[in-house]
């Protein structure tokens, strides 16, 4: 099928179906089309909960979908494909975190949303890599639990005196292979570029970064910046979303295997057999969204 009847039949079957469609930011750019928002996991679910859609296409991986459902448990939540998982994610399972509380008992757990429906529930509170920080501070104390990522975990503890994260050994591999000699490398083809960096990566690579920030801050902070070149250091998706929308600036993408497969796997063929078919359908054991519920709206009220 052509983009074009591709593009029409979708937006036909949103309509009949009363549906929305989410895309994230390190989406197929050709997503963003048929999207109704675009941006982070967790702005996507807050906006789909805040609609009257009965069906919510969450082009994105499989912890987003079932967050996007903790939050609107009455709405379809449907991963046009089950195999988007995150390796960050998989990174620790509710086995593993238990253990992982049992050596350090009476820390409270501060849970990246990246991560699944079950560890959450399993969490005090959840947080964002925009809102981390925040959400450590907010806890008032001298330790913390950090799940799954220990680059998130490091970058906070080096924002906040007197505070000891403990973090869980887990990373997103896109981020986490970036290195120093990368930053290095293109610092010294673009030496006027602004080295943009994702606090998912390593605290060694944080460190060279003129900006910090998640995917959301970085795209807000290119765009006004009077600067003309960035590096940016996150995933192929942010540069194609910035060279969009940003056509008087330059961005060079740290290196070309900043990608994340899973989130490549969808395609705008996808989002219309999952829209025809109502495939895949994405339920959350009722307990499990119950207590991870309470996770995120802790994290939430820090935020609001
Ligand atoms: S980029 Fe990393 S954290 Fe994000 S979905 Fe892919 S594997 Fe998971």
């Amino acid at each position: 099928m052509e983009k074009k009847e591709l593009t029409d039949k979708i937006n036909k079957l949103k309509k009949e179906k009363n549906a929305i469609v989410l895309a994230h930011t390190y989406q197929n750019i050709e997503i963003d089309e048929v999207a109704d928002f675009s941006g982070d996991s967790l702005y996507l679910s807050r906006q789909a909960a805040k609609t009257d859609a009965d069906i919510i296409v969450f082009a994105g991986v499989y912890f987003m979908a079932e967050t996007a459902k903790i939050l609107s448990p009455n709405k379809t939540v449907l991963l046009p494909n089950v195999k988007a998982g995150c390796d960050m994610a998989d990174k620790i399972n509710l086995k593993q975190l238990r253990e992982f509380k049992a050596q350090y008992p009476d820390i409270p757990v501060v849970c990246y949303v990246n991560s699944t429906a079950e560890v959450k529930s399993e969490s005090d509170i959840c947080c964002t890599s925009a809102n981390a920080v925040n959400v450590v501070k907010s806890l008032n104390t001298k330790e913390v639990l950090f799940v799954p990522d220990q680059n998130l975990g490091s970058y906070v503890e080096s924002q906040l005196e007197g505070v000891k994260v403990i973090t869980y050994p887990g990373y997103c591999p896109i981020h986490h292979r970036i290195t120093t000699q990368d930053i290095e490398k293109q610092k010294a083809l673009h030496p006027n570029a602004k080295i943009m960096v994702h606090p998912e990566c390593k605290k060694q690579v944080t460190q060279l970064a003129d900006f910090v920030g998640s995917t959301t801050a970085i795209i807000k902070s290119v765009k006004e910046s009077k600067d003309k070149e960035f590096i940016i250091v996150t995933e192929k998706g942010v540069v194609q979303r910035l060279e969009r929308d940003c056509l008087d600036k330059k961005f060079i993408l740290i290196n070309e295997k900043a990608v994340c497969g899973s989130m490549k796997l969808l395609h705008l063929e996808d989002i219309y057999n999952s829209l025809k078919n109502n495939e895949f359908e994405i339920n959350v054991n009722e307990a499990i969204a119950q207590k991870a519920r309470i996770a995120i709206d802790r994290m939430i009220k820090v935020n609001a």
